[in-house]
């Protein structure tokens, strides 16, 4: 039946991760014991120094519309967390506010991309980046990795996809969702095939940063010739907990920031106040403050390994950073379980939530028919079960 939508939003996709947040939550109001992990998000509270930061915000009245590219001293705690965990040095004039990292990302493709401008996304790449590129009328040109390079893009997988059309790259490392890290000298090999391409502008999305098992986050600004090309995403949701309170901010050079803004202001203005006023109280405080978050995660990383390591057919390689495993179950296709057949990766997650009552997210969605997506952002218990679940009905 049509309808007289625009075209912009027929043709977007739904979100796969919210879509199967939302189909778990459902179920579980159907009363179904549904274990979710789909979502990518913290299961920590907040840290009380933040709550305390916010309530202190309230009584002291910061009710105001807030200036569109986010309060000065939020921007000063922003700049200095940059120089202080990235090495880099970005001024207030180069640094934007926003209402999460995916309205920073949606801001960044409304200012840089005209219709037919290629966006490169290595695949898996995180699931919004592609109808995010597709909404500005950018063309996405997903890059296929595999488990076989631990799902990282090579240098000569980079310098095959480039064209004269070619206006940005975008990933994520740590990568949601594969957990892959790219090092220093993964990073120096990309940029060494974009400094022949000085045409092409790269997003950096390390919203992951903290979470990040082997130490040594490498931004890519950093590296030699790509600071003034590389707009770096970074937010709060993950690192802190903070996934509801909606903030997320680039540094990037001073033309992008001013046009970022000039974008924001004509849609949502700037982010809300208590939550900018808690986020400085974020990013004051050392990183030894959510250490334990970060330790916690890389136990349980660990943990679902082992048990997922415990069954056939699921092909895993080490995530390195985030809170997700990505593995292989294409091992499945074609196979007859319990007199359901399963062709693909949308129906294996589909098997899994209707069978085991254990919601997980289709590969698809990250540019990746071979896999799911598992978020290990729960409890032991959880886990546990959830695995538990998986291997009897498999
Ligand atoms: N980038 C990546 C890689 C993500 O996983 C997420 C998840 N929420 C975002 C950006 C957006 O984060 P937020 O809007 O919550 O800041
Ligand atoms: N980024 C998280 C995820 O990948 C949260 C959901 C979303 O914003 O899409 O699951």
């Amino acid at each position: 039946m049509s309808n007289p939508l625009s075209d912009r939003i027929k043709n977007m996709s739904t979100s796969a991760t919210l879509a199967m947040a939302a189909k778990a939550r459902e179920l579980r109001n159907e009363g179904k014991d549904i274990i979710g992990l789909s979502l990518g998000e913290p299961d920590f509270n907040i840290p009380d120094f933040i709550k305390e930061a916010a309530k202190e915000a309230v009584d002291q009245n910061y009710s105001s519309y807030t200036p569109v590219d986010g309060y000065a001293d939020l921007k000063q705690a922003i700049s200095n967390k940059f120089k202080r965990d990235n090495n880099l040095a970005y001024g207030l004039h180069q640094i934007v506010v926003s209402t999460g990292a995916k309205q920073s990302l949606a801001n960044v493709a409304m200012i840089m991309l005209n219709k037919g401008d290629e966006v490169i996304l290595p695949a898996p790449f995180w699931v919004s980046y592609s109808d995010i590129v597709k909404l500005a009328e950018g063309v996405p040109v997903e890059v296929p990795t595999s488990i076989s390079t631990d799902f990282k893009m090579t240098p000569a997988q980079l310098e095959a996809a480039i064209t004269p059309k070619t206006k940005m790259l975008w990933f994520s490392s740590p990568c949601n969702p594969s957990g892959s890290v790219y090092s220093k000298a993964e990073l120096e090999g990309l940029a060494e095939v974009l400094k022949k391409h000085p045409h092409i502008y790269i997003v950096s999305d390390e919203i992951y940063e903290h979470i990040n098992f082997v130490g040594g986050h490498v931004s890519i600004a950093g590296i030699d010739g790509m600071y003034d090309r590389t707009i770096t995403v970074n937010g709060v949701s993950k690192a802190f907990a903070m996934t509801g309170w909606r903030i997320g901010y680039i540094g990037a050079a001073d033309w992008i920031a001013k046009a970022c803004t000039k974008f924001q202001g004509q849609n949502t203005s700037g982010a809300n106040a208590i939550a900018q006023r808690a986020t400085i109280a974020a990013l004051e405080a050392p990183v030894s403050k959510i250490q334990f978050m970060i330790d916690e995660f890389h136990r349980r990383r660990d943990l679902i390994l082992e048990l997922l390591g415990e069954i056939d057919g699921f092909n895993l390689n080490v995530p390195e950073g985030a809170f997700y495993v990505f593995p292989d179950i294409s091992s499945f296709f074609g196979k007859t379980i319990h007199g359901t057949t399963i062709n693909n990766a949308s129906e294996f997650a589909l098997y899994l939530l209707e069978n085991a009552n254990v919601a997980t997210v289709t590969g698809e969605a990250f540019g990746n028919p071979n896999c799911i997506r598992i978020s290990y952002a729960a409890s032991e218990k959880e886990l546990r079960e959830a695995v538990t679940r998986i291997k009897n009905v498999l």
